[in-house]
């Protein structure tokens, strides 16, 4: 028993590090809780095309949930991660294939074959990153069961690894396509660097975060494709606010962030005061019909105390929150004060 022991360490510490250079390498592609995106739509679709299936993912899969890139075929976003037939994928980093779950011990009372959306049939191969990590899948799900060979898996494998391109092409990207501004992660890699240098020469830097007001229901009413053109004129109308020095990003869906140097907060404040009223006044017409929008403005500067642009950025956001809660359509600064109310929304 001692020997074994020492021979071989115990298998959950190698399984919890594997796992956990795993999380890593998906988290370098910056992708989970992004929005649809066509290049990904479009293998979901040709799986099930390809193999005349009602259901096809293109997922990733973090600590605890399966969340989908794209999917054909299904009503929900994600999964729990434990109930997922894709977890044996990434687990194996092998093609899994359940030609009929009933006939699969490991599948025969799983929730998604005894109820919806009722698998009787799987296939799924790892989404493979350069330095072997399974970071998730691309799957073609079945309601009959069906045999599933060779030419199929390789098929399979083939969009799997367009989906792989894809992913790597979309983390070289800097530029946001929608909207030209920066995108998240290069917003971040740039954003980290300003901040570093603000710190060793002590020099001024504000940090502007926005968000649109209500966009939901922007999209809601006009559709999808009205919502993208919303952002990529209010972008515009912002830009023409801002200088070539300043690093404008979209951090998410309808949340940006500008960062502005060597301006004291004063300076800072007048310059989102700016862009709000650029993008109250921005006229937007979508098939004749004219849209105005809003948006929520929280700023905050780079104190001595902030360790790094998160720290800065969770003022800014925390301010953004304040600006909400007061009526939207406003900036609003952060200030030491501002905790209190910081504080409660973390814990409520
Ligand atoms: P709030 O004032 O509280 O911010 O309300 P909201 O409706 O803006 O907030 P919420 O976060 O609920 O909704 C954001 C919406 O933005 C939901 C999502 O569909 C939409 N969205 C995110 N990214 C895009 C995109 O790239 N294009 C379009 N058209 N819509 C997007
Ligand atoms: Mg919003
Ligand atoms: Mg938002």
């Amino acid at each position: 028993m001692h020997r074994n022991f020492i021979d071989a360490p115990p298998l959950v510490v190698e399984d919890d590090r594997v796992e956990a250079a795993r999380l890593a390498a998906l988290e370098r592609f910056d992708i989970m809780d992004t929005p649809r995106e066509e290049g990904f739509d479009r293998i979901a679709r040709l799986i099930c095309n390809i193999f005349d299936v009602p259901i096809a993912i293109v997922s990733m899969i973090d600590g605890h949930r399966q969340w989908y890139k794209a999917y054909e075929g299904l009503h929900h976003r994600e999964a729990a991660r434990d109930q997922t037939f894709c977890r044996h994928t990434i687990k194996d980093l092998l093609p899994t294939i359940v030609p009929d779950a009933l006939n699969d011990a490991r599948f025969a009372n799983n929730p998604h074959v005894t109820g919806e959306p009722h698998i009787r049939f799987y296939a799924g191969v790892p989404l493979r990153t350069g330095d072997g990590h399974a970071i998730g899948t691309v799957c073609a799900i079945g309601r009959e069961p069906r045999p599933f060979g060779k030419r199929e898996v390789a098929i399979l494998s083939d969009l799997a690894q367009m989906a792989m391109d894809e992913l790597e092409l979309r983390r070289l990207v800097t530029v946001d396509s929608l909207t030209g501004v920066l995108s998240r992660r290069a917003f971040q890699e740039q954003g980290g660097y300003a901040v570093a240098l603000a710190q060793r020469h002590k020099h001024h830097l504000g940090c502007i975060v926005l968000d649109l007001d209500h966009f939901k229901l922007v999209n809601d009413r006009h559709g999808h494709a009205a919502g993208d053109k919303v952002l990529a004129t209010v972008t515009a109308a912002c830009r023409q606010h801002l200088r070539s020095t300043d690093l404008f990003g979209r951090l998410g869906g309808e949340e940006f962030a500008v960062l502005v140097a060597h301006t004291g907060l004063r300076g800072v404040a007048e310059v989102a005061e700016k862009l709000r009223a650029a993008i109250e006044q921005a006229v937007i017409s979508v098939s004749g019909v004219r849209l105005g929008v809003t948006a929520s403005f929280g700023i905050a500067r780079l104190d001595p105390g902030l360790a790094d642009l998160d720290a800065l950025l969770a003022n800014a956001d925390d301010a953004l929150y304040q600006a909400k809660a007061a009526g939207r359509n406003r900036c609003v600064v952060w200030r030491k004060a501002n905790l209190v109310s910081a504080g409660f929304r973390r814990g409520g």
